[in-house]
Protein backbone atom coordinates (compact mmCIF):
# COMPACT_ATOMS: atom_id res chain seq x y z
CA UNK A 1 0.00 0.00 0.00
CA UNK A 2 2.80 2.52 1.14
CA UNK A 3 4.63 1.20 -1.87
CA UNK A 4 1.65 1.79 -4.55
CA UNK A 5 0.89 5.58 -2.92
CA UNK A 6 4.93 6.36 -3.83
CA UNK A 7 4.28 5.56 -7.44
CA UNK A 8 0.80 6.97 -7.88
CA UNK A 9 2.24 10.39 -6.17
CA UNK A 10 4.43 10.81 -9.43
CA UNK A 11 7.10 12.18 -7.12
CA UNK A 12 9.61 9.10 -6.62
CA UNK A 13 13.11 11.04 -8.14
CA UNK A 14 13.35 13.47 -5.87
CA UNK A 15 12.99 11.38 -2.93
CA UNK A 16 15.21 8.90 -4.72
CA UNK A 17 17.58 10.61 -5.19
CA UNK A 18 18.19 11.64 -1.16
CA UNK A 19 17.79 7.84 -0.21
CA UNK A 20 20.78 7.49 -3.18
CA UNK A 21 22.88 10.18 -1.65
CA UNK A 22 22.02 8.33 2.12
CA UNK A 23 22.43 5.15 0.51
CA UNK A 24 26.70 5.38 0.19
CA UNK A 25 27.29 7.20 3.95
CA UNK A 26 24.45 5.73 6.33
CA UNK A 27 24.44 2.41 8.50
CA UNK A 28 21.23 0.41 8.28
CA UNK A 29 20.91 1.11 12.14
CA UNK A 30 20.30 5.02 10.92
CA UNK A 31 17.88 4.54 8.47
CA UNK A 32 15.55 2.15 10.31
CA UNK A 33 15.99 5.43 12.07
CA UNK A 34 14.83 7.69 9.85
CA UNK A 35 12.09 5.76 8.33
CA UNK A 36 10.65 5.41 12.16
CA UNK A 37 10.80 9.05 12.42
CA UNK A 38 9.39 9.80 8.93
CA UNK A 39 6.21 7.73 10.24
CA UNK A 40 6.66 8.87 13.43
CA UNK A 41 6.17 12.63 12.48
CA UNK A 42 3.23 12.19 11.03
CA UNK A 43 -0.30 12.40 12.74
CA UNK A 44 -2.11 9.09 13.59
CA UNK A 45 -4.82 10.13 11.23
CA UNK A 46 -2.57 10.95 8.53
CA UNK A 47 -1.71 7.16 8.14
CA UNK A 48 -5.54 6.02 8.20
CA UNK A 49 -6.46 9.05 5.73
CA UNK A 50 -4.45 7.47 2.69
CA UNK A 51 -0.97 10.03 2.81
CA UNK A 52 -2.95 13.14 1.25
CA UNK A 53 -1.68 15.26 4.07
CA UNK A 54 2.12 14.88 4.11
CA UNK A 55 2.94 12.57 1.10
CA UNK A 56 6.67 13.74 0.88
CA UNK A 57 7.64 12.28 4.28
CA UNK A 58 5.89 9.56 3.77
CA UNK A 59 7.77 8.67 0.40
CA UNK A 60 10.83 9.28 1.81
CA UNK A 61 10.31 6.79 4.52
CA UNK A 62 8.62 4.56 2.27
CA UNK A 63 11.53 4.39 -0.59
CA UNK A 64 14.00 4.42 2.38
CA UNK A 65 12.54 1.51 3.54
CA UNK A 66 11.90 -0.52 0.42
CA UNK A 67 15.09 0.58 -1.54
CA UNK A 68 17.81 1.76 0.75
CA UNK A 69 17.42 -0.29 3.66
CA UNK A 70 17.89 -3.46 1.28
CA UNK A 71 20.73 -1.59 -0.45
CA UNK A 72 22.69 -0.84 2.38
CA UNK A 73 22.18 -4.34 4.48
CA UNK A 74 23.44 -5.97 1.02
CA UNK A 75 26.32 -3.57 1.02
CA UNK A 76 27.11 -4.29 4.86
CA UNK A 77 27.37 -7.85 4.50
CA UNK A 78 29.15 -7.81 1.62
CA UNK A 79 32.13 -5.76 3.71
CA UNK A 80 31.52 -8.22 6.72
CA UNK A 81 32.08 -11.40 4.16
CA UNK A 82 35.13 -12.71 5.84
CA UNK A 83 38.20 -12.38 3.89
CA UNK A 84 39.61 -16.02 2.48
CA UNK A 85 42.36 -14.90 -0.05
CA UNK A 86 45.79 -13.59 1.02
CA UNK A 87 45.40 -11.28 -1.71
CA UNK A 88 42.45 -9.53 -0.74
CA UNK A 89 43.50 -8.90 2.81
CA UNK A 90 46.71 -7.56 1.25
CA UNK A 91 44.84 -5.20 -1.00
CA UNK A 92 42.59 -4.14 1.86
CA UNK A 93 45.89 -3.40 3.91
CA UNK A 94 47.30 -1.47 1.26
CA UNK A 95 50.32 -4.26 0.71
CA UNK A 96 51.58 -5.43 -2.63
CA UNK A 97 49.37 -8.53 -3.30
CA UNK A 98 52.58 -10.47 -4.30
CA UNK A 99 54.13 -9.61 -1.51
CA UNK A 100 56.59 -12.33 -1.17
CA UNK A 101 56.82 -14.91 1.13
CA UNK A 102 52.88 -15.38 1.19
CA UNK A 103 50.96 -17.76 -0.50
CA UNK A 104 47.15 -18.84 -0.86
CA UNK A 105 46.42 -22.31 0.89
CA UNK A 106 44.13 -25.05 -0.63
CA UNK A 107 40.99 -26.38 1.17
CA UNK A 108 43.55 -28.92 2.78
CA UNK A 109 46.24 -26.31 4.02
CA UNK A 110 44.05 -24.57 6.31
CA UNK A 111 42.82 -21.91 4.45
CA UNK A 112 42.92 -18.31 5.00
CA UNK A 113 40.27 -16.39 7.21
CA UNK A 114 40.17 -12.76 8.06
CA UNK A 115 37.07 -10.97 9.42
CA UNK A 116 36.12 -7.70 9.40
CA UNK A 117 36.74 -6.64 12.90
CA UNK A 118 40.14 -8.22 12.88
CA UNK A 119 41.21 -6.41 9.57
CA UNK A 120 39.89 -3.32 11.21
CA UNK A 121 42.44 -3.86 13.83
CA UNK A 122 45.30 -4.69 11.47
CA UNK A 123 47.60 -1.35 10.86
CA UNK A 124 48.14 -0.67 6.88
CA UNK A 125 50.67 -0.61 5.40
CA UNK A 126 52.91 -2.39 7.56
CA UNK A 127 53.78 -6.14 6.26
CA UNK A 128 54.73 -6.93 9.95
CA UNK A 129 52.13 -5.71 12.14
CA UNK A 130 51.57 -8.34 14.95
CA UNK A 131 48.17 -9.32 13.88
CA UNK A 132 48.63 -9.79 10.37
CA UNK A 133 51.54 -12.46 11.06
CA UNK A 134 48.80 -14.01 13.25
CA UNK A 135 46.66 -14.79 10.01
CA UNK A 136 49.05 -14.57 6.59
CA UNK A 137 49.66 -17.75 5.46
CA UNK A 138 53.41 -17.84 4.23
CA UNK A 139 55.42 -20.09 2.45
CA UNK A 140 57.23 -21.11 5.88
CA UNK A 141 54.29 -23.30 6.61
CA UNK A 142 55.05 -25.55 3.66
CA UNK A 143 58.74 -26.46 5.04
CA UNK A 144 58.63 -29.77 6.67
CA UNK A 145 59.98 -30.30 9.96
CA UNK A 146 60.53 -33.40 11.41
CA UNK A 147 59.99 -31.96 15.09
CA UNK A 148 56.28 -31.01 13.85
CA UNK A 149 53.33 -32.99 13.38
CA UNK A 150 49.77 -33.41 12.48
CA UNK A 151 49.00 -34.16 16.44
CA UNK A 152 51.30 -32.15 18.13
CA UNK A 153 49.34 -32.56 21.48
CA UNK A 154 48.04 -36.17 21.34
CA UNK A 155 44.51 -35.10 21.01
CA UNK A 156 43.63 -38.17 19.23
CA UNK A 157 45.06 -40.89 21.28
CA UNK A 158 42.75 -38.76 24.25
CA UNK A 159 39.47 -39.54 22.44
CA UNK A 160 37.18 -41.88 23.93
CA UNK A 161 34.46 -40.97 21.69
CA UNK A 162 33.87 -38.52 18.38
CA UNK A 163 34.17 -34.46 19.61
CA UNK A 164 35.40 -36.10 22.70
CA UNK A 165 38.82 -35.45 24.55
CA UNK A 166 40.01 -36.88 28.24
CA UNK A 167 43.38 -36.06 28.80
CA UNK A 168 43.23 -34.60 32.05
CA UNK A 169 41.62 -35.57 35.43
CA UNK A 170 38.45 -34.21 36.43
CA UNK A 171 37.92 -32.81 33.15
CA UNK A 172 37.27 -32.95 29.25
CA UNK A 173 36.92 -31.43 26.04
CA UNK A 174 33.75 -31.09 24.22
CA UNK A 175 34.74 -30.14 20.43
CA UNK A 176 31.02 -28.22 19.42
CA UNK A 177 32.45 -27.15 16.08
CA UNK A 178 35.22 -26.53 13.75
CA UNK A 179 34.29 -23.00 12.75
CA UNK A 180 36.57 -20.12 13.87
CA UNK A 181 36.21 -16.64 13.38
CA UNK A 182 39.46 -16.32 11.70
CA UNK A 183 41.83 -18.63 11.17
CA UNK A 184 45.51 -18.31 13.00
CA UNK A 185 48.24 -19.76 11.01
CA UNK A 186 50.32 -21.11 14.52
CA UNK A 187 46.86 -22.60 15.59
CA UNK A 188 47.59 -26.61 17.19
CA UNK A 189 44.71 -28.12 15.69
CA UNK A 190 45.01 -26.37 12.13
CA UNK A 191 45.37 -30.47 10.87
CA UNK A 192 42.82 -32.06 13.39
CA UNK A 193 40.62 -34.13 10.99
CA UNK A 194 37.25 -32.53 12.31
CA UNK A 195 35.21 -34.43 9.84
CA UNK A 196 35.73 -37.24 12.21
CA UNK A 197 34.77 -35.66 15.21
CA UNK A 198 31.75 -33.86 14.52
CA UNK A 199 29.74 -33.63 17.30
CA UNK A 200 26.19 -34.86 15.95
CA UNK A 201 23.42 -35.59 17.69
CA UNK A 202 24.43 -39.06 18.62
CA UNK A 203 27.94 -38.23 19.12
CA UNK A 204 26.80 -35.92 21.29
CA UNK A 205 24.82 -38.47 23.37
CA UNK A 206 27.58 -40.45 23.94
CA UNK A 207 29.82 -37.87 24.98
CA UNK A 208 27.41 -37.32 27.64
CA UNK A 209 26.97 -40.76 28.74
CA UNK A 210 30.70 -40.71 28.87
CA UNK A 211 30.86 -37.88 31.37
CA UNK A 212 27.87 -39.32 33.20
CA UNK A 213 29.69 -42.26 33.93
CA UNK A 214 32.99 -40.98 35.38
CA UNK A 215 32.17 -39.45 38.43
CA UNK A 216 35.03 -38.00 38.59
CA UNK A 217 34.54 -35.39 35.79
CA UNK A 218 33.52 -31.91 37.22
CA UNK A 219 34.61 -29.90 34.30
CA UNK A 220 33.59 -29.72 30.57
CA UNK A 221 35.32 -27.45 28.82
CA UNK A 222 33.45 -26.07 25.33
CA UNK A 223 36.49 -26.06 22.83
CA UNK A 224 36.86 -26.33 19.12
CA UNK A 225 36.90 -24.74 16.29
CA UNK A 226 35.90 -21.67 18.63
CA UNK A 227 32.44 -22.80 20.74
CA UNK A 228 30.66 -19.93 20.63
CA UNK A 229 30.74 -20.19 16.69
CA UNK A 230 27.61 -22.15 16.87
CA UNK A 231 24.38 -20.55 17.56
CA UNK A 232 22.70 -20.03 20.83
CA UNK A 233 20.68 -22.62 20.60
CA UNK A 234 22.83 -24.83 20.04
CA UNK A 235 24.80 -23.68 22.56
CA UNK A 236 21.67 -23.13 25.14
CA UNK A 237 20.93 -27.02 23.96
CA UNK A 238 24.11 -28.28 25.25
CA UNK A 239 24.75 -26.37 28.48
CA UNK A 240 21.52 -27.74 29.67
CA UNK A 241 22.42 -31.28 28.90
CA UNK A 242 25.59 -30.65 30.85
CA UNK A 243 23.48 -29.19 33.60
CA UNK A 244 21.44 -32.48 33.99
CA UNK A 245 25.18 -34.11 34.89
CA UNK A 246 25.03 -33.79 38.81
CA UNK A 247 28.99 -34.15 39.09
CA UNK A 248 29.94 -30.99 36.99
CA UNK A 249 30.61 -28.29 38.70
CA UNK A 250 32.06 -26.03 36.07
CA UNK A 251 31.46 -25.25 32.56
CA UNK A 252 34.94 -23.40 31.12
CA UNK A 253 34.66 -21.75 27.46
CA UNK A 254 37.65 -21.39 25.56
CA UNK A 255 37.08 -19.02 23.05
CA UNK A 256 38.77 -16.59 20.55
CA UNK A 257 35.34 -14.75 19.94
CA UNK A 258 34.84 -11.99 22.67
CA UNK A 259 38.30 -10.12 21.20
CA UNK A 260 38.21 -11.22 17.57
CA UNK A 261 34.25 -10.97 17.02
CA UNK A 262 32.77 -9.52 19.56
CA UNK A 263 29.54 -8.63 18.37
CA UNK A 264 28.65 -12.26 18.76
CA UNK A 265 28.52 -11.75 22.55
CA UNK A 266 24.84 -10.62 22.25
CA UNK A 267 22.03 -9.91 25.09
CA UNK A 268 21.01 -13.46 24.68
CA UNK A 269 24.24 -15.23 25.42
CA UNK A 270 25.10 -12.97 28.08
CA UNK A 271 21.46 -13.19 30.27
CA UNK A 272 21.89 -16.83 29.40
CA UNK A 273 25.69 -16.82 31.50
CA UNK A 274 24.08 -14.40 33.96
CA UNK A 275 21.23 -17.17 34.60
CA UNK A 276 24.18 -19.69 34.64
CA UNK A 277 26.10 -18.36 36.85
CA UNK A 278 23.43 -18.91 39.55
CA UNK A 279 23.52 -22.54 39.07
CA UNK A 280 25.86 -25.43 39.96
CA UNK A 281 27.63 -25.37 37.02
CA UNK A 282 29.76 -21.99 37.04
CA UNK A 283 30.92 -20.81 33.79
CA UNK A 284 35.01 -19.63 33.26
CA UNK A 285 35.42 -18.08 30.12
CA UNK A 286 39.11 -18.12 28.91
CA UNK A 287 39.57 -15.61 26.01
CA UNK A 288 42.60 -16.27 23.51
CA UNK A 289 44.55 -12.88 22.89
CA UNK A 290 47.92 -12.64 22.26
CA UNK A 291 48.67 -9.05 21.70
CA UNK A 292 46.91 -5.64 23.20
CA UNK A 293 46.41 -4.69 19.54
CA UNK A 294 43.41 -6.93 19.37
CA UNK A 295 42.17 -5.52 21.99
CA UNK A 296 39.98 -2.59 20.56
CA UNK A 297 36.82 -0.87 21.89
CA UNK A 298 34.41 -3.45 20.35
CA UNK A 299 35.97 -6.21 22.28
CA UNK A 300 36.73 -4.50 25.65
CA UNK A 301 32.87 -3.61 25.74
CA UNK A 302 32.18 -7.55 24.99
CA UNK A 303 34.69 -8.38 27.81
CA UNK A 304 32.87 -5.96 30.45
CA UNK A 305 29.89 -7.15 29.38
CA UNK A 306 30.75 -10.86 30.20
CA UNK A 307 32.01 -9.57 33.42
CA UNK A 308 29.21 -7.62 34.42
CA UNK A 309 27.10 -10.90 33.75
CA UNK A 310 28.93 -12.82 36.76
CA UNK A 311 31.44 -15.37 34.58
CA UNK A 312 34.73 -15.86 34.99
CA UNK A 313 37.25 -14.36 32.89
CA UNK A 314 41.24 -15.52 32.14
CA UNK A 315 43.17 -15.49 29.30
CA UNK A 316 45.51 -17.75 27.18
CA UNK A 317 48.19 -16.54 24.91
CA UNK A 318 50.53 -18.43 22.57
CA UNK A 319 53.98 -16.77 22.62
CA UNK A 320 55.07 -15.96 18.94
CA UNK A 321 57.66 -15.13 17.10
CA UNK A 322 57.33 -11.80 15.44
CA UNK A 323 54.03 -11.12 17.45
CA UNK A 324 54.38 -11.02 21.12
CA UNK A 325 58.15 -11.92 21.83
CA UNK A 326 58.70 -9.02 23.45
CA UNK A 327 59.05 -7.94 27.15
CA UNK A 328 56.85 -4.47 26.86
CA UNK A 329 54.16 -6.41 24.50
CA UNK A 330 53.70 -8.74 26.81
CA UNK A 331 53.46 -6.77 30.12
CA UNK A 332 51.14 -3.82 28.44
CA UNK A 333 48.91 -6.81 27.49
CA UNK A 334 48.67 -8.45 31.17
CA UNK A 335 48.21 -5.18 31.87
CA UNK A 336 45.72 -4.36 29.82
CA UNK A 337 43.47 -7.33 30.63
CA UNK A 338 43.76 -6.98 34.36
CA UNK A 339 42.49 -3.20 33.89
CA UNK A 340 39.37 -4.87 32.13
CA UNK A 341 38.61 -7.67 34.66
CA UNK A 342 40.78 -10.47 32.69
CA UNK A 343 43.19 -12.38 34.55
CA UNK A 344 46.50 -13.59 32.42
CA UNK A 345 45.92 -17.90 33.04
CA UNK A 346 48.39 -19.07 30.45
CA UNK A 347 51.38 -18.04 28.42
CA UNK A 348 51.45 -20.92 25.60
CA UNK A 349 54.93 -21.99 24.60
CA UNK A 350 54.58 -23.24 20.86
CA UNK A 351 52.52 -26.44 20.29
CA UNK A 352 54.61 -28.32 17.16
CA UNK A 353 51.63 -28.66 14.88
CA UNK A 354 53.11 -28.87 11.41
CA UNK A 355 53.05 -25.92 9.63
CA UNK A 356 54.08 -23.45 12.42
CA UNK A 357 57.44 -23.91 13.05
CA UNK A 358 58.17 -20.55 11.70
CA UNK A 359 56.19 -19.22 14.63
CA UNK A 360 59.12 -20.59 17.33
CA UNK A 361 61.22 -18.30 19.66
CA UNK A 362 64.76 -18.89 19.63
CA UNK A 363 64.89 -20.90 23.41
CA UNK A 364 67.89 -18.21 24.31
CA UNK A 365 65.54 -15.84 23.88
CA UNK A 366 62.52 -17.70 25.43
CA UNK A 367 64.35 -18.03 28.20
CA UNK A 368 65.36 -14.19 28.47
CA UNK A 369 61.99 -12.98 28.51
CA UNK A 370 60.17 -15.13 30.85
CA UNK A 371 62.75 -14.18 33.09
CA UNK A 372 62.38 -10.49 32.58
CA UNK A 373 58.66 -10.75 32.56
CA UNK A 374 58.60 -12.56 35.95
CA UNK A 375 60.85 -10.21 37.28
CA UNK A 376 59.01 -7.49 36.47
CA UNK A 377 55.61 -8.13 37.03
CA UNK A 378 53.57 -9.09 40.18
CA UNK A 379 53.00 -12.66 40.81
CA UNK A 380 49.05 -12.26 39.60
CA UNK A 381 49.61 -10.73 36.33
CA UNK A 382 52.34 -13.35 35.19
CA UNK A 383 50.16 -15.78 33.01
CA UNK A 384 51.69 -19.51 33.82
CA UNK A 385 54.04 -20.43 30.77
CA UNK A 386 53.45 -23.76 29.78
CA UNK A 387 53.98 -26.66 26.88
CA UNK A 388 50.68 -29.15 25.98
CA UNK A 389 52.87 -32.26 25.71
CA UNK A 390 51.35 -35.48 24.43
CA UNK A 391 50.75 -38.11 27.06
CA UNK A 392 51.22 -35.65 29.93
CA UNK A 393 48.35 -35.39 32.59
CA UNK A 394 48.86 -32.10 32.80
CA UNK A 395 50.00 -28.97 31.73
CA UNK A 396 53.80 -29.06 31.69
CA UNK A 397 55.63 -25.91 33.60
CA UNK A 398 58.21 -24.11 31.83
CA UNK A 399 61.55 -24.38 33.48
CA UNK A 400 64.52 -22.34 33.00
CA UNK A 401 67.26 -24.16 31.34
S1 LIG B 1 40.42 -19.34 16.92
FE1 LIG B 1 41.44 -20.89 18.19
S2 LIG B 1 40.87 -22.87 17.31
FE2 LIG B 1 40.41 -21.27 15.77
S3 LIG B 1 42.23 -21.12 14.49
FE3 LIG B 1 42.48 -19.60 16.12
S4 LIG B 1 43.63 -20.68 17.71
FE4 LIG B 1 42.79 -22.25 16.34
Amino acid sequence: MVYDNVIRSGNIPFPLEIAGSLSAVAHPNHIAYLCSWGFATLPPTCISKSFGVRPFILEIAAVLTIFVLPMIKRKNSQQTAPITAPASLLHALQLPENLSGTFQPTAAEFPLRVNAAFLQRIHPANPDDPLLRQVLPLTDERQPDPNYCDDAVGDLAASPSPGLIHKYHGRVLLLLTNSCPIHCRFCFRRNFPYRDHQLSHRHLQQALDYITAHHEISEVVLSGGDPLMVSNQRLFEVIAALGKIPHLTTLRIHSRVPVVMPQRIDPELLNHLRELAHTPLQPVLVIHCNHPQELGSAALTAIHQLKESGVVLLNQSVLLRGVNDSLTTLKTLSHTLFRNGVLPYYLHRLDHARGVSHFAVNPEKEAALVKSLQSQLPGYLMPKVVQDVAGTPYKAPYYQP
